[in-house]
């Protein structure tokens, strides 16, 4: 399998105080990734899944960790943990955020990329685009791309819609823009990976260490906390969904 983790912000533990859903902590992700290393697990870098084509046998378990919505964080903390490591991991950067206060600035994706990890297309303004028009999402591939070649020197690979929202058209714009690797928000360990499809486990700030423990091995998550939370998604307007699924994750017993 190739267990793909979906992060967020990681946060030191003194900025974590407030309610955002996705953020995990650094003690918390760092502990994760050494988990992973410890359970046997090697890396799946992007890189590696466009040019070796090498499907991992079922037994082998390989990981690849993606950070979303391009945060300073990712540079600030992410990026010198990855290294010590020795991990390459994918950044999913929505290049007009770039140089805002909180978010990335130009010379930190330049370094970054330099450094081995991966930048990857997220939109340009970070918009749901399954359902624009084909000339909206062309619009947005193509300001990415001008901007992230420029910063990396490098055509993006890999690509995740903004939102996890993705259609079949979508998905072939973005092969259309030289994109290898799609990174959906489908939960799932990849028995059988497809890199246009590649399955996700996204981690939030409930995921307990023994949670954690169950996905490496291959487990699927308990029920209520994920198909509830996608069935809940399909149908309340965002922001009630938002509360929502804080209230779904603080009600689940924790296993
Ligand atoms: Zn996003």
């Amino acid at each position: 399998m190739i267990l793909v983790l979906t992060y967020h912000q990681i946060r030191g533990a003194e900025k974590n105080r407030d309610r955002d859903f996705y953020a995990v902590t650094r003690d918390g992700f760092v502990a994760q990734v050494k988990a992973t290393l410890q359970a046997g697990g090697r890396e799946m870098p992007v890189r590696d899944l466009v040019t070796s084509r090498t499907i991992p046998v079922p037994s082998e378990a390989r990981f690849l960790l993606t950070f979303d919505d391009g945060t300073v964080d990712h540079y600030e903390i992410v990026f010198p943990v990855l290294k010590e490591l020795g991990l390459r991991g994918v950044f999913f950067v929505p290049t007009a955020k770039l140089n805002r206060p909180g978010y990335l600035a130009d010379a930190q994706v330049s370094e970054m990329a330099e450094a081995g990890q991966a930048i990857g297309f997220h939109g340009h303004e970070h918009v749901r685009l399954d359902r624009a028009t084909d000339e909206k999402m062309r619009d947005q591939f193509q300001r990415s791309r001008d901007i992230l070649t420029r910063l990396t020197g490098q055509q993006p690979l890999a690509f995740a819609a903004p939102g996890g929202f993705l259609s079949e058209h979508l998905r072939e714009v973005a092969l259309g823009f030289g994109v290898e690797v799609i990174r959906t928000m489908r939960w799932g360990f990849n028995h059988h990976p497809d890199q246009t499809a590649l399955e996700t486990v996204p981690v939030n700030r409930h995921l307990t260490e023994l949670q954690f423990q169950k996905i490496l091995r291959g487990e699927p998550p308990p029920r209520l906390l994920y198909f509830g939370k996608q069935a809940a998604k399909a149908l309340v307007p965002a922001r009630a969904y938002e509360r929502l699924r804080g209230l779904v994750f603080k009600c689940t017993p924790k296993s």
